[in-house]
């Protein structure tokens, strides 16, 4: 099914391969219609062009906020060339037909990825471009569409085999990309529009923004993958740049965002030099310290064997002191806010670890939404943006925590709301020390923590486990009394947890009577 194709619409934003697609066009003898600028380069460069506003008889008005909406245009595109009535129409109304519509849109995300202003943004929102993209996607049966600089060579390489007509194939081919264009341009504005107002709604399109990178492949080799970043704000892993290192894979982004997250609850002026150590998207150690190595030495003195080929992230520049802690063994990927010239090259003798710098850490506060894909369909629900270092904390039991367990049992908590469910984690002094995650018990999340907790000992030559003497948090509510005392049985002496069950008044009881300090959040962080 060839179609033939004998006057084009050029009106794009992107001028680059523009001339040579106009020439391309006059040596097949195809009539060129372009609006302004693009007729101006046309024109330069020699090809013959008629100004959409010759051939409408309407010239571009409202500082080129109308320029192609016309009849004379959307009639040329979207008329059906084989029925009568438009046929009709088309003589009636002097109408020709456009067989090929050329069209790039105003560059709405590169404005709004430069920073500008709310107004500049609004103008660079394209009108007739869209139109025109969408009226010719619609009529692929008869007319062309491109949208992509991309695939000018592809179109001019068709209609010089076929004598100036397209095949079905690539008209159907480009509508589809065509209408993936303006939905993400649709999305994009916004995304946009809704960070303005520092709104979320679920009706909000959030699978927009720009493909960064072709991943080599996605979670495991058999799936592809890309990533996107978002357009309007980027922070964590989008926001970062890469120092040095083999490309990151899919596992790798997941990761290091969930690191990078983690790590930067843990706001430096207030909590001084932090450090968080990924695996599978759960932390095998995090820690604060006076020193950033001495925080990375806590976070890997947790689990040892988990953190071979695991994620850092860092709360502080990387200085040459923690790079030569860290390079002692395999690490997959490092990202910070900033890193010191002699910590860069202390990590530059490792080839393929990946270096990523972000300039800043994100706020943990600020609104945004996540997405979910199910078998058909996804889940969209705000980012978990609450804060876990001043909750409203209640302290249920006879006993109160002490200071130092306090302070322990905020640390616990907020590292517990980036662990998998069901989440328990046991905090001494400022690090974690032992953290069991993703277990469909809250009992055998407790009891994997702990032993986790003893081979941290006996890794650092010692004999009882570290969770003696230590706080517990708990991402949710202990059901029963049996995960409480599973906790106080591996040494815990304070508990942090939402509270909430129908059980309460059991579990505090027995947490008393375990001789326990126990706090409630009154709020939950369930992560899947
Ligand atoms: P030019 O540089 O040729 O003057 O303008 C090209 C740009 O104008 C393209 O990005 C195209 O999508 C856009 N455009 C074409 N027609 C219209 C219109 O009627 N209204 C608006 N706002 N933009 C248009």
């Amino acid at each position: 099914d060839l179609q033939p194709v004998s006057r084009a619409l050029i009106s794009v934003s992107d001028k680059s391969g523009l001339v040579d697609l106009g020439k391309a066009l006059a040596a097949l003898n195809v009539e060129i219609l372009s609006t302004g600028g693009s007729a101006k380069m046309l024109m330069e460069a020699g090809v013959k062009v008629t100004e959409v506003a010759a051939h409408t008889g309407f010239p571009e008005m409202m500082d080129g906020r109308v320029k192609t909406l016309h009849p004379t245009i959307h009639g040329g595109i979207l008329a059906l060339r084989d029925n009568p009535d438009h046929a009709k129409a088309m003589t009636d109304h002097n109408i020709g037909g456009i067989d090929l519509v050329v069209v790039n849109l105003y560059p709405f995300e590169e404005t709004v990825a430069k920073g500008a202003d709310f107004h500049t943004c609004i103008e660079n929102i394209d009108i007739g471009g869209p139109a025109m993209i969408r009226s010719a996607a619609k009529n692929y049966g008869f007319v062309s569409v491109i949208v992509d600089t991309g695939d000018y060579q592809a179109v001019i390489n068709e209609l010089t085999e076929t004598g100036g007509k397209t095949s079905i194939e690539l008209r159907k081919k480009l509508a589809a990309k065509a209408y993936a264009r303006t939905g993400a341009y649709d999305a994009a504005i916004s995304n946009w529009y809704a960070a303005q107002l520092g709104e979320t709604y679920p009706d909000r399109l959030v699978l927009a923004g720009t493909r960064q990178q072709v991943l080599r492949y996605g979670e495991n080799p058999h799936q592809s993958a890309a990533f996107y970043a978002n357009d309007e704000k980027r922070i964590g892993v989008a926001a970062a740049t890469q120092i040095q290192g083999k490309e990151l894979s899919y596992n790798n982004f997941n990761d290091t965002d969930a690191a990078f997250e983690l790590v930067a609850e843990f706001d430096p002026k207030v909590s001084g030099p932090a450090c968080a150590i990924i695996k599978h998207a759960n932390p095998c150690g995090v820690a604060m310290a006076p020193t950033l190595a001495d925080a990375y030495k806590a976070a890997f003195a947790c689990d040892t064997t988990s953190a071979f080929g695991g994620i850092i992230a860092l709360n502080q520049p990387l200085d040459a002191a923690t790079a030569k802690e860290i390079v002692k063994i395999f690490t997959e990927v490092i990202i910070a806010p900033d890193a010191d010239d002699a910590a860069k090259e202390i990590i530059a003798a490792k080839k393929n670890l990946r270096l990523l710098l972000t300039g800043g850490l994100p706020n943990p506060s600020i609104p945004g939404q996540m997405v979910k894909s199910l078998a058909s369909g996804y889940l969209i629900q705000d980012r978990d943006n609450a804060l876990t270092a001043s909750p409203e904390l209640k302290v249920v039991t006879k006993r109160a925590p002490s200071d130092q367990e306090m302070k322990d049992l905020k640390f616990a908590f907020t590292v517990a709301k980036h662990v998998k469910s069901n989440a328990i984690v046991y905090v001494r002094d400022g690090a974690t020390v032992g953290v069991g995650a993703g277990q469909m018990s809250r009992v055998d999340s407790s009891k994997i923590a702990a032993s986790k907790s003893l081979e941290a000992a006996q890794n650092a030559g010692e004999t009882t486990a570290w969770a003696k003497g230590s706080v517990v948090a708990s991402d949710a509510f202990f059901p029963f009394a049996d995960g409480l005392l599973a906790a106080a049985e591996a040494g815990a002496t304070a508990v942090i947890q939402p509270g909430g069950s129908m059980r309460d008044d059991e579990v505090i009881a027995a947490a008393d009577e375990a001789g326990l300090a126990m706090v409630f959040t009154g709020m939950r962080h369930f992560r899947h």
